[in-house]
């Protein structure tokens, strides 16, 4: 398969961006597509190698190295190639137009010949990427340039655009996952209806590319029998949110296992035999933070086929008491991962079992998974199962979940016990209800939102990043919907942070997900999450969150940064569904203040 295909492709997706003509024209490709090609196609597309959760290197390769390849490949010289980098401001853009001005190809248009530039296979391309990304220590510097450069002298302009961009992290393709699902339904069943065949599949093995090659090779009929497997994380199980115990018993059925709600990292945990792999709750690999986790799961639970689910959290090394969560983020900046351990110590409370001994216990009802985590877990100080009671009264829920707080949890998480209470891979719902002591607060609870853009600051911080624009995600439509613009709340550690955060992420025009009316200084590549709360949420003109209601969009009045939530990705923001949820609630309570103000 040649490489110009792909740069062609992408060269008119880059052009688009209804999520429509994005699918038809991703399946047109995919039609096209050898299937044994098929997951590096998709790793393409996404913009990597393979996926995040392998762990394996980035290409890394900054500006600096790609000019030096560009001046390689094209026999300009690098101040040439920077200076025609300052006046476009787009490095696959100044390789493409120095690869049709190179002085081979005029030369060969000048005695009459067509431009001609040896062709790429798609495999060859892959491979010598893995090369350059693989390539480490002394020297590799200089073979990743060789390597690059080697495979732009081979490049036509269009390629090697895209090669640039590729490398340098920036395609602008505008795909996200959601879109690739939708393509593949439609590429190898036809139409949108198998969309949830290939979307359960991928709740189970979050690997995309695996199931772009298992379908092409195998078919659609063969996602079916997808079952998890150790080493591939699966898209976490996660919970709604209510304030009224009531309410919440009520939704579950009248009798629920009533959890506490740890505030710590979650961690979804692999056997398989001797390995074992913890991912977050973004699915990124975090096994090498947690050894000492690694170590209490293989000499604490029993076999070596499993994946079980539970919370990771900070403890007192004295007391052995739950400590805040940010405790974790203090251990993740020390280099010294024993000393980190000893300083800051974890326990691990499991809350479910997903995958034992060859077995899919995702499709079990929620006690046979926790009979079975019992049975694995010989219980002591370090790893438990989750605090946990079995009730149908609301006054034993409501004084659990005091009791819960006291203690130092979040909260509790009410769960159903029914027949149907089944493990709801990626996907939120009314099985797990949250019940959080932030509820008090007029905002019924914090929002992880995405940053799109940032300001420039004035008097003291003038200069620097002050204010981040943030969005909430809009799953529908698989875009970034803005809600407000936040400048307080931050410690100055954060601002500092921020400056490098933001430095490496911002762009010079919107990103293709982004939906928004306010323009900031830089616009931001969706990446990173943050926790906002507010005052209140109210309708606001300048914001597109849920704007289609016709209300005007809704927005958080006084917003505070709260913390930065590296373990949430752009799509595990709060959703815009939410946020009008969120403000429909609280406009209730105010109704019901003022009949109550009014007797
Ligand atoms: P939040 O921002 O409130 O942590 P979230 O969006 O990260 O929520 P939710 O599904 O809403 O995710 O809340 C569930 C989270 O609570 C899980 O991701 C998990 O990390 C944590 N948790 C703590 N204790 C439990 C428990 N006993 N059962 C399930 N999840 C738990």
């Amino acid at each position: 398969m040649e490489f110009k295909l792909i740069a062609e492709y992408f060269d008119r997706l880059e052009k688009i961006s209804s999520r429509l003509q994005l699918t038809s024209l991703l399946s047109d490709l995919f039609h096209k597509t050898d299937p044994s090609l098929m997951d590096k196609v998709v790793y393409l597309i996404q913009g990597r190698l393979w996926p995040d959760f392998t762990g394996m290197p980035e290409l890394g390769l900054g500006e600096k190295f790609l000019i030096k390849a560009i001046s390689m490949a094209s026999g300009v010289k690098e101040e040439e190639v920077e200076k025609t980098y300052k006046s476009v401001g787009d490095l696959g853009e100044v390789a493409m137009r120095l690869k049709s001005s190179s002085k081979t190809s005029s030369i060969l248009t000048f005695l009459g010949g067509s431009q001609t530039f040896g062709s790429l296979d798609v495999l060859e391309v892959y491979n010598e990427l893995v090369k350059i990304a693989e390539s480490s220590g002394e020297g590799s510097r200089d073979i990743k340039i060789r390597i690059f450069a080697g495979l732009l002298k081979k490049a036509s302009p269009l390629e090697a655009k895209y090669l640039v961009r590729f490398v340098e992290g920036r395609l602008r393709l505008g795909i996200g996952d959601a879109t690739v699902l939708d393509a593949l339904a439609l590429t190898f069943g036809g139409s949108s209806d198998y969309r949830p065949i290939v979307e359960r599949a991928y709740n189970l093995r979050a690997d995309l590319g695996e199931i772009a090659r298992v379908i092409a090779k195998e078919g659609i009929e063969k996602l079916k029998s997808v079952i998890p497997t150790p080493g591939i994380p699966i898209r976490p199980m996660l919970a709604e949110r209510l304030s009224d115990p009531a309410e919440i018993l009520d939704k579950v059925g009248g009798k629920a296992l009533v959890d506490y709600k740890y505030d710590g990292e979650r961690a979804q945990i692999h056997r398989n035999k001797d390995k074992v792999f913890i991912f977050s709750r973004r699915m990124e690999n975090i096994t090498d933070q947690y050894v000492d986790v690694v170590e209490y799961v293989t000499r604490y639970l029993k076999g070596d086929d499993f994946i079980v689910e539970g919370e990771i959290v900070p403890v007192d090394p004295e007391s052995g008491e739950m400590r805040p969560f940010q405790e974790l983020m203090h251990r993740r900046r020390k280099n010294d991962i024993h000393e980190a351990i000893r300083e800051y110590p974890v326990n691990l409370y499991l809350f479910d079992l997903i995958y034992y001994g060859g077995k899919d216990y995702t499709v079990e009802p929620l006690p046979a998974r926790r009979q079975k985590l019992e049975e694995i877990i010989a219980e002591n100080d370090k790893v438990k199962i989750a605090e946990h009671m079995l009730t149908d009264s609301v006054d034993k829920l409501t004084e659990y979940f005091h009791q819960a707080i006291s203690e130092g949890a979040e909260g509790v998480m009410v769960k159903s016990v029914g027949p149907n209470s089944v493990y709801q891979a990626g996907s939120r719902g009314w099985l797990w209800i949250k019940l959080k002591k932030d509820y008090q607060s007029e905002m019924a609870d914090t929002v992880d939102l995405v940053i799109v853009g940032a300001f420039y600051g004035k008097g003291k911080r003038g200069g620097k990043f002050s204010s981040l624009l943030m969005a909430a995600y809009n799953p529908d439509k698989d875009v970034f919907e803005t809600v407000c613009k936040v400048a307080s709340g931050f410690s100055d550690q954060e601002l500092d942070e921020m400056q490098s955060k933001i430095s490496e992420l911002k762009r010079s025009e919107r990103h293709p997900r982004v939906v928004s009316e306010m323009v900031p200084d830089v616009w931001v590549t969706p990446a990173l999450v943050a926790e906002i709360i507010g005052a209140e949420i109210t309708i606001s003109p300048l914001h597109t969150c849920c704007r289609e209601t016709g209300k005007g969009g809704l927005s958080i009045r006084f917003p505070r940064f709260i913390r930065w939530r590296p373990d949430k990705s752009p799509e595990d923001a709060t959703t815009t569904k939410e946020i009008m949820e969120m403000y429909s609630k609280q406009y209730k309570k105010v109704e019901e203040k003022q009949i109550d103000e009014n007797i």
